[in-house]
């Protein structure tokens, strides 16, 4: 795979936040189910599924929220959800949804950017 981390402006040179449970994750100090790993990105099944299959999708470095993307993440963005593609394939998902709550408004209660994959059966509901 083509490595991308060296890119300027980009998450590669943010610091690990040591209190950041994904972070915590990320350096294998709290075990998780892995289900995709490379050099930025790494996928692991939720631990409170909300369907068959539920995997969050996190980029390695520690990024709080979308908001604190840059321009220079959009490579790493952009692998972030093909991720979600590749793993629904690899999961044998004929449909699933990705979502990501950013800010508590937003629905989000671990600030670390991350990319929910929800799949297995009919999605139902209301986004909102
Ligand atoms: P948010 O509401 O921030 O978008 O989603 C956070 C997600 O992280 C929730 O779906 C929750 O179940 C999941 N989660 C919280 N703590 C852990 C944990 O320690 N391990 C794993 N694998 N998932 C977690
Ligand atoms: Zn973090």
């Amino acid at each position: 795979m083509i490595d991308h981390s060296k890119e300027q402006g980009g998450a590669a040179g943010r610091s690990r936040d040591p209190e950041c449970l994904f972070c915590r994750i990320v350096a294998g100090e709290i075990p998780s189910s892995k289900l995709y790993e490379d050099d930025d990105v790494l996928a692991f099944e939720d631990i409170h599924p909300q369907a068959p299959f539920h995997a969050l999708i996190i980029p390695k470095a520690h990024v709080a929220t979308l908001n604190e993307f840059a321009d220079g993440d959009a490579k790493l963005i952009g692998r972030l959800l093909l991720t979600a593609k590749h793993l629904a394939a690899e999961h044998g998902l004929p449909g699933y949804r990705v979502a990501m709550n950013v800010n508590r408004e937003g629905g989000q209660v671990v600030f670390h950017a991350h990319l929910h994959v929800l799949g297995g059966r009919r999605m139902r509901g209301e986004l909102g």
